[in-house]
């Protein structure tokens, strides 16, 4: 893990932490606009421009027991990268700690899932239900495919999905909710997300659910999409029962800033959401 930037908040040791982030500089089946493998580090720079205290949540993320591991190592191949993947998530959840995995591109939530099961919450443009892309199995564009084979596609729902192709609707692709409905009735699909999440669930979001007007650096942009203060609510929801998250798809070289800006303040609100979760609902 050769990176000495940590996130701002990676105050505490391991043994004593509580949250533990770690970076997966991936980014070799990306179809379009690659850089994903730089976004761990610029995430990790953008957190220095934010205030460790969450005015939302009434929470100081610094006193939230979060470390830093750095980043794994490069991979080009997608199955040795997600073994590893799968390592470090596996300790950190025998060591009763949470992990945040800052991609790179999507396919790297496999890895996490392999290991943690429950239900998965995605938001994503894209349903990734392909069974592969340009020849590749472990394709970012599959990666709800090798989810469901893991934990069955009744067991994943997809929020701020406005992109499907023939091919996908024709195998039948996971439950999703589409931009359009979230727009439509916020209230209805805040309902449906209750009511998938009866367990513990992992929360992966892919950046280009967003619309690109708030992340415009992400390696596939698509237009008509959510805005990223459904993660409040969303957390609101699955704040008791969250068993991990991953930020994915960030691809720095397009970016302003304000994509990364934004994911290193949704690490902190999830981080102060699920703390603000151990003392009773607000
Ligand atoms: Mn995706
Ligand atoms: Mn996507």
């Amino acid at each position: 893990m050769p990176s000495n930037l940590k996130f701002c908040d990676s105050s505490e040791s391991y043994e004593l932490s509580k949250y533990v982030l770690f970076g997966v500089p991936f980014d070799a089946t990306v179809s379009f606009r690659p850089g994903e493998k730089l976004a761990p580090n610029r995430i990790r720079e953008s957190s220095y421009n934010i205030e460790s205290y969450s005015l939302f949540h009434n929470v100081n993320t610094k006193d939230a027991g979060v470390y830093d591991l750095g980043d794994i190592s490069e991979y080009h191949d997608p199955e040795e990268m997600l073994e590893e993947v799968y390592g470090i998530v596996d300790q950190i959840i025998s060591d009763k700690k949470f992990p945040i995995m800052i991609g790179g591109e999507h396919s790297i939530s496999t890895g996490a899932v392999k290991k943690l099961k429950g239900k998965v919450l995605f938001i994503d443009a894209h349903t990734d239900y392909r069974d592969s892309y340009m020849g590749e199995k472990y394709s970012h564009a599959s990666v709800a495919r090798r989810i469901s084979e893991i934990i069955g596609k009744e067991n994943i729902l997809s929020v701020g999905i406005r992109s499907v192709s023939p091919e996908e609707i024709k195998d039948g692709t996971q439950n999703f909710i589409s931009s359009y409905e979230v727009r439509a009735n916020y209230e209805a699909a805040l309902k449906k997300i209750k009511e998938f999440a009866d367990g513990p669930v992992y929360f992966s979001i892919d950046f280009d659910g967003f619309d690109p007007s708030y992340a415009p650096g992400v390696g596939t942009p698509e237009p008509f999409g959510i805005d990223p203060y459904i993660v409040f609510d969303i957390m609101k929801i699955i704040r008791k029962k969250i068993t991990g998250l991953d930020i994915v798809e960030i691809s720095p070289p397009y970016d302003n800033g304000n994509t990364t800006m934004l994911a290193a303040r949704i690490i902190q609100e999830v981080i102060a959401s699920v703390e603000s979760g151990k003392v009773g609902d607000k």
